[in-house]
């Protein structure tokens, strides 16, 4: 069934969080065709809820309608879940099983309400073809943009094996040591389809390991092919070499000083703080295999990161909200996705209505969607989810899925049935 033949969906008297950062209120009718949200408030004249064969209706009384989340920061191919016999999380050396297994893991964040997701980097171009896959209609999955493998230098995070060994494709880094290096594989990356770069510095931002004219020259390259750029960039340094140099997001900046925060704000760049990922790595990280020695640094480093983020926030830097879910065993699929919302709200002084604007309006950037994306209203696209519980009143309503109803993704309502109850550990055969 074309789109253009397909049923009107109508969701009637819901509380509505149109995710614009507007106070909740109650809603009459938001009306769906097609793709996109065609009317919200009043039922239209034009549209008759007894007409079953062409209008569909959820009756969302008592419940909360918003728009789908947007995990900004999510990886799909790194290897998770993992796979009994495999020592490394770092994925398997086969790509038709990683792509796979990187497919199930895009149903799953789609049935936790999660209906977008930015990559900023995988193995071999995974997600490239995920993204297709889904938007050609053979799979059901979240809207998918996506970077490449990262480009890395000798120190740089995802630089994990002896230079002799170099960094091999089922790696989710690539060795460019020098400018020339550098724009080939973005010319290679874009000429695969990614929709932008991710760059990487050092794993924990102790050292810069990426210099800013290496920057200025992939952010020049990247734009003249119309692709993003965005880095993982942690410390003192690199943040405000990269703010400067013209990246369009800066992921992390959790070592920032207050000097390089301002030159963020003056460049207008945006951050993602993704402090999600320290704080369980801190909870469940010891269980999980983390050494004390990275422990304590990931606790200097979210400590630091509590600082930036509200430093960020008073200079009036933009604050994307992501999660790096994916990124290793501490960090399952379809459970942290919203608890980025609760971290700005229990350290940023955000209330859960700007943290929930944070993950869906202003993050619709993250996925290059801005002004499509992430508000109910006439025009934009029909990504919303249902809920039986009040997010404004606690944040924590959003995770996991728990309160899901149901999850609308481009006019269509996803089978949330199909959901498995438990983590998956996967057997090798
Ligand atoms: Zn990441």
């Amino acid at each position: 069934m074309s789109i253009s033949e397909s049923k009107t969906l109508v969701i009637r008297n819901g509380t509505l969080i149109d995710g614009s950062g507007a106070a909740a209120a109650a809603n009459t009718a938001v009306v769906i065709q097609g793709n996109r949200i065609s009317s919200v408030g009043e039922l239209p004249g034009g549209v008759n809820l007894e007409d079953t064969d062409k209008v569909d209706v959820i009756d969302a009384s008592g419940q909360w309608i918003m728009p789908g989340l947007i995990d900004g920061h999510c990886h799909l191919s790194f290897g998770m879940p993992a796979v009994q016999g495999y020592a490394s999380a770092r994925g398997t050396i086969n790509p038709g099983f990683s792509a796979i297994r990187a497919a199930t893991n895009a149903q799953t964040i789609l049935r936790s309400g999660v209906t977008s997701v930015s990559i900023p980097g995988g193995t071999w171009f995974i997600e490239v073809g995920l993204r297709d896959a889904i938007n050609a209609g053979l799979m059901e999955g979240p809207r998918i943009y996506t970077a490449g493998r990262f480009i890395i230098t000798y120190g740089s995070i995802a630089d994990s094996e002896p230079s002799w060994v170099g960094a091999p494709e089922h790696t989710y880094g690539v060795l460019a040591n020098n400018v020339t290096d550098m724009i080939t594989e973005v010319r290679r990356q874009t000429k695969h389809g990614v929709d932008f770069i991710k760059l990487a510095d050092s794993t924990w931002g102790d050292t810069q390991t990426i210099a800013k004219e290496e920057i200025s020259a992939v952010v020049e390259e990247a734009h003249r092919r119309n692709a993003r750029i965005s880095i993982h960039s942690r410390g003192a340094g690199s943040t405000k070499a990269a703010a400067e140099a013209g990246v369009d997001w800066i992921m992390h900046a959790d070592l920032a000083t207050e000097a390089e925060l301002y030159a963020v704000a003056e460049a207008g760049v945006r951050i993602m703080p993704t402090m999600t990922f320290l704080f369980e790595a801190l909870e469940v990280g010891k269980e999980k295999g983390r050494s004390d020695a990275e422990l304590d640094i990931i606790k200097r480093n979210a400590d630091n990161a509590v600082t930036v983020l509200q430093t960020a926030r008073s200079l009036g830097v933009q604050v994307m909200s992501g999660t790096d879910t994916g990124n290793s065993p501490v960090m399952p699929y379809g459970v942290l996705h919203a608890h980025e919302a609760e971290v700005m709200v229990k350290f940023g002084g955000y209330t859960p209505l700007e943290a929930i604007t944070a993950s869906t309006k202003d993050n619709a950037y993250s996925v290059g969607m801005e002004g499509e994306l992430g508000v109910i209203e006439a025009g934009k696209l029909a990504d919303l989810l249902i809920l039986d519980a009040d997010p404004l009143d606690d944040i924590r309503v959003l995770q996991g899925g728990k309160h899901l109803n149901s999850v609308i993704k481009d006019g269509r309502r996803v089978d949330l049935s199909a959901q498995p109850e438990d983590e998956i550990v996967l057997a090798l055969p």
